[in-house]
């Protein structure tokens, strides 16, 4: 036999046979997780979040990922290299106006332990990347969610979604005791699966309180768009646990855009036009919708009105 022939590309004839060109960065580079393999923050008991990795990962001496944003939008002026104080007021310019692509440019990996329930919440977000934990393939761990007594939270009378204040310690004991019984259920869980029965069958058995596992890869954009829901008091408490935490890991990558979700995207407001109208002139809320008409309250208390 010959030599080893190079593998050939099928379409060979239309690739260029110009050579590679290796063009080096001009200043030392930096990574921006310093060199760790994963940054991890507990949440709950039993779950974490940990960012494994960032797009981009190495990143010129001083600056962050906000620069690939930055680089990114100014692909169009062909405009050099601009102080950090001038790519803070691009960052700021760009998500003020919703020019949503450049903030797609950086992308963010994750792994995360969380209880099933949170899982099925995330999933919604249908634009990451996700890779999950197979309970067909392996045995599901023995991880279930619990609150404490005063985590116990009493269902509210005006989010119907949502429960706030924490509810007597008698009914919560009572709640744990039935979280105790559905817990309960790992054992024959366990025991069944030996005696043969499919995992994929068996673990019908469990409940939404066990934990499951995923990566979870999502550019910035979509990332930010997440934590806008789910950081917001409207969602429910445990997986705004895990995008608070999440936030925590991204701050420090893209300190610019963070800022500036913050200041024009979370802790601002937006006014419908009704609303408008009913400040301008000082007359009710030209609407009768009784939830429409706290949310109005509830703005105008914020804006000191
Ligand atoms: C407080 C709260 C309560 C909720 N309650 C419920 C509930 O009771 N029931 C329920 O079912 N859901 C509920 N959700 C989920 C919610 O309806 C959204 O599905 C979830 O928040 C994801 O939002 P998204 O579609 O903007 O995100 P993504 O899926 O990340 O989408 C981002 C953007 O991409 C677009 N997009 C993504 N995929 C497609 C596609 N295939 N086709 C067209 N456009 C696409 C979306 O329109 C959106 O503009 C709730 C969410 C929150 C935050």
């Amino acid at each position: 036999m010959g030599a080893m022939s190079q593998p050939t590309c099928p379409n060979e004839s239309i690739v260029s046979e110009a050579p590679i060109q290796h063009i080096k960065h001009e200043g030392p580079m930096v990574d921006l997780m310093q060199g760790d393999a994963r940054w991890q923050i507990p949440v709950h008991e039993h779950g974490f979040i940990a960012l494994v990795d960032v797009m981009p990962r190495l990143v010129p001496q001083g600056q962050t990922a906000d620069a690939a944003i930055v680089q990114a939008a100014r692909v169009s002026y062909g405009a050099g290299t601009k102080q950090v104080s001038e790519d803070r007021t691009l960052v700021r310019y760009l998500l003020r106006h919703r020019h949503t692509t450049p903030f797609e440019m950086v992308e963010l990996k994750f792994h995360v332990a969380m209880p099933m329930f949170v899982a099925r919440q995330w999933i919604r977000h249908r634009t990451a990347n996700v890779n999950e934990y197979s309970a067909r393939y392996s045995i599901v761990p023995d991880r279930f969610y619990r609150p404490t007594v005063e985590g116990v939270r009493k269902q509210s009378t005006v989010n119907r979604q949502g429960g706030d204040e924490a509810i007597d310690a008698g009914t919560a004991e009572q709640f744990l005791t039935l979280l105790d019984k559905a817990e309960a259920n790992y054992r024959e869980y366990l025991s069944l699966t030996e005696r043969g029965v499919a995992r994929e069958l068996a673990r019908a058995a469990l409940p939404v309180s066990v934990y499951t596992e995923w990566y979870w890869k999502c550019d910035l954009h979509n990332t930010l768009r997440f934590l806008s829901l789910r950081m917001e008091s409207h969602a429910q408490q445990e997986i705004q646990d895990f995008a608070r935490a999440m936030y925590r890991l991204i701050q420090p990558l893209a300190p610019a855009t963070c800022e500036a979700f913050v200041d024009y995207d979370f802790d601002s407001m937006h006014l419908s036009r009704l609303e408008i109208d009913a400040i301008r002139s000082g007359q009710p809320l030209g609407s009768q919708n009784k939830r429409e008409q706290a949310e109005f309250e509830a703005k105008k208390t914020r804006l000191g009105l």
